[in-house]
């Protein structure tokens, strides 16, 4: 098989045809129409074997992922995706992987009805870049930077589990497989946010997901925001199999180890009643774990009040010691 076969099977057949594609995968470049009115927001990341997902990994986890990421990246700005592009290379041309990547990768691109527009393929080790493309109304995308001192300060979901999995499969921590098998997902599996963060639209003052781990995020948040934060440990989401852990792994996971892809943001107090009603557009669920403050720095206090000496920011590519670690999440 060669390249241009290799597009042609795995990716020229698309499961999701949109309206909005005037020309897609076949031509020098793809040509969309974004409904008036409308704003398209643009995000891309990128995954590479060995860094981002361990080599041997499930080829439908990968691809599964790869998408989820970028499309997290969008429900953080409140918009509803629409197209994806893909460029990819790859040592050698594996059938039996590629299968499996676009199983995981257009089954998730079925349930949010996002297109495959184009891409690039190339020899090379095996690395994978996604660009999602997304749609929000004029001048109402989700920023990091509209926390105001007051707003309370929320997560979807439950944090920890992609940490705690992670444990698991690199060997530190051995969980038995009734607990495994509830957690594997959160880490290579990740649902992105999407109805969530739409639904937070007019509501939160700012959004961001949470793919470096909360502290580290909430930092970019306030950061770009200005003020200060206090968040509670014993307000923390965290799942039962997490909290059957707690004692021996301690808040480390849930707070700084990143790659749970939920979403943190802020409320102002004359919108809360709003948010309770929009409970129904948050399967995942909602928990207040703090409030936004004009006092600079970040507070966290543990479960007696008193202030927890944390660590760990999150995870930095370029930094020193992150670098060391032969493969990581991001
Ligand atoms: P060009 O040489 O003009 O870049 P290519 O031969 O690389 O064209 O690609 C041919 C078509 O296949 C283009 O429409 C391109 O967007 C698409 N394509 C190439 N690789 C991928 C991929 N990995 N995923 C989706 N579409 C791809
Ligand atoms: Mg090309």
């Amino acid at each position: 098989m060669n390249e241009f076969e290799l597009i042609h099977t795995f990716f020229a057949s698309q499961p999701v045809t949109r309206d909005d594609v005037a020309v897609g995968i076949g031509d020098d470049a793809s040509v969309v129409k974004a409904p008036s009115g409308m704003q398209t927001v643009v995000s891309t990341d990128v995954l590479v074997s060995g860094i981002h997902f361990l080599p041997d990994a499930d080829a439908a986890s990968v691809g599964h992922k790869a998408l989820a990421v970028n499309l997290s990246d969008l429900a953080a700005m409140g918009a509803e995706p629409a197209w994806f592009t893909l460029g990819l290379t790859l040592p050698d041309i594996d059938t039996t992987w590629l299968q499996g990547f676009c199983e995981g990768m257009f089954g998730l691109a079925r349930r949010y009805n996002v297109q495959l527009i184009g891409g690039d393929t190339s020899r090379g080790p095996l690395a994978i870049v996604v660009s999602a493309y997304g749609l929000v109304p004029e001048g109402k995308a989700l920023l990091r930077s509209g926390a105001k001192p007051g707003d309370r300060l929320y997560v979807t979901g439950e944090l920890g589990d992609a940490g705690l999995a992670l444990k698991h499969r690199l060997g530190e921590l051995q969980l038995p497989d009734r607990d495994i098998t509830v957690i594997a997902d959160r880490l290579e599996r990740p649902m992105p946010r999407i109805g969530e963060g739409m639904a937070l639209r007019g509501i939160a003052h700012c959004a961001i997901d949470l793919s470096d781990g909360l502290l580290a995020d909430l930092g970019h948040i306030l950061e770009a925001s200005g003020g200060g934060a206090r968040i509670h440990l014993d307000r923390i989401p965290l799942s039962a199999v997490y909290r059957a852990y707690l004692a021996e792994t301690g808040w480390d996971l849930a707070l700084a180890n990143g790659d749970d892809y939920e979403l943190c943001f802020t409320v102002p107090p004359e919108k809360i009643s709003e948010l309770e009603k929009m409970k129904t557009e948050f399967p995942c669920g909602f928990t207040l774990i703090g409030d936004i403050e004009a006092e600079t720095g970040l507070r966290v206090m543990d479960e007696a009040g008193k202030p927890y000496p944390f660590k760990a920011m999150g995870h930095d590519h370029f930094s020193p010691g992150d670098a060391k670690r032969t493969w990581e999440v991001s």
